[in-house]
């Protein structure tokens, strides 16, 4: 049986428990697909499994890694065969089955998505779960009906990940994007990804009234809390916003005034859970709309050695853009 590297975790008492280790193939779990992993990426969940935070991991040992993708080499599953490059994102990876951070992988099969053409491996690494989500973000929003004949979708946590590829995702099918961001410096970066403008987080950041003037016709929030209230109390009627990430809070100290007088909608969206289907159209939509040189610019390749101390900076706010892993 061969021998691979990985970053194992090994219990949960352990901060900085996270290790390089050899294992062999046999120590996998089970799958009905194996790959040779390609890249991997530095998600914050990562960060928060290799330090010991959060309780991220559901099991031990563990390879973390929650994106990876990888050249299939045995399948037992109609839907891949050998020699495939195929991408796997959430589905409990790098939290209950063994992740990315190693050389090799096991999966089930129907977690699998076959990297379109127009991708290259370590492009769908910089999207990740991040531009995935973001992704099923702007299918809520179309499933509701809206288009950019509406009128503004406004992103909140614009420059993180999620953000990001929301604002370039959304620019791309033709919305007029406002970009909330708490990083004034971020207008120019916000601007080439298709913001139309920038808007200043403080001004979302306290409560405001239950009805605002109607300032957007469909949302993305990252932010949640005070944020996420605000922004639905600025949506015009029949308008929607996706909601996905909690970076603000938690809570939603929200009045349900926009709800019962605007039509207003909350749609709440995940990207754990496999749904195939959703996940193929996702990665198929990705590929034509993403613009090539925007991802290149967004990423930065490093090597499997330096996996574990980019992941543990992860955590202290030191990585900006998507840290893609390239595996010997
Ligand atoms: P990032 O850390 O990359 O980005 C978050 C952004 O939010 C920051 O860049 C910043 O943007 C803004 N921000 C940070 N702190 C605050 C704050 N206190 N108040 C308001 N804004 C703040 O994270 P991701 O984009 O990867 O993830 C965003 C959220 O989405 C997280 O909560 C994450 O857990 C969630 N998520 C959920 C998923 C799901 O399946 N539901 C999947 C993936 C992520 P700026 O400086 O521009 O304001």
């Amino acid at each position: 049986m061969t021998s691979f590297k990985a970053i194992r975790i090994d219990s949960a008492d352990a901060p900085d428990g996270a290790r390089y280790v050899e294992m062999s193939e046999d120590a996998l779990m089970p799958g009905d697909v194996d790959l040779d992993v390609l890249y991997s990426a530095i998600n914050y969940k990562d960060g928060l499994a290799v330090t010991g935070k959060g309780r991220v991991v559901r099991r031990f040992p563990m390879i973390p890694g929650v994106d990876l993708v990888g050249r299939v080499t045995r399948a037992a599953h109609p839907d891949v065969a050998p020699g495939d490059v195929v991408v796997a994102t959430g589905c409990g990876i790098g939290e209950a089955h063994y992740g990315g951070f190693a050389q090799k992988a096991r999966l089930p099969g129907d977690w699998l998505v076959k990297l379109p053409e127009r991708l290259t491996p370590a492009r769908a690494m910089t999207v990740g779960t991040a531009g995935l989500t973001a992704m099923f973000c702007v299918f809520a929003l179309e499933r509701h009906g809206l288009t950019p004949a509406a009128g503004t979708a406004v992103v909140s946590g614009a420059s993180g990940g999620v953000g990001s590829f929301a604002v370039a995702l959304l620019a791309s099918a033709g919305w007029r994007v406002a970009a909330i961001t708490g990083h004034a410096a971020e207008g120019d970066y916000l601007r080439s990804i298709g913001a139309a403008e920038s808007l200043a987080r403080d001004d979302f950041s306290q409560p405001g009234k239950a009805l605002q003037t109607q300032r957007f016709a469909a949302g993305v929030d990252t932010v949640g809390g005070v944020t996420l209230a605000n922004i639905l109390s600025q949506t015009a009627f029949d308008g929607a916003v996706a909601a996905t990430g909690n970076v603000g809070g938690m809570d939603l100290p929200a009045s349900v005034a926009p709800f019962i007088l605007r039509g207003v909608s909350l749609l709440g969206v995940e990207s754990v859970r496999p749904r195939i289907a959703l996940r193929r159209a996702a990665w198929a939509r990705i590929a034509t709309d993403l613009d090539a040189a925007m991802m290149d610019a967004m990423c930065e390749i490093i090597p499997f050695d330096q996996a574990l101390e980019r992941a543990r900076s992860i955590v202290t706010g030191k990585i900006r853009g998507r840290v893609v892993i390239e595996m010997p």
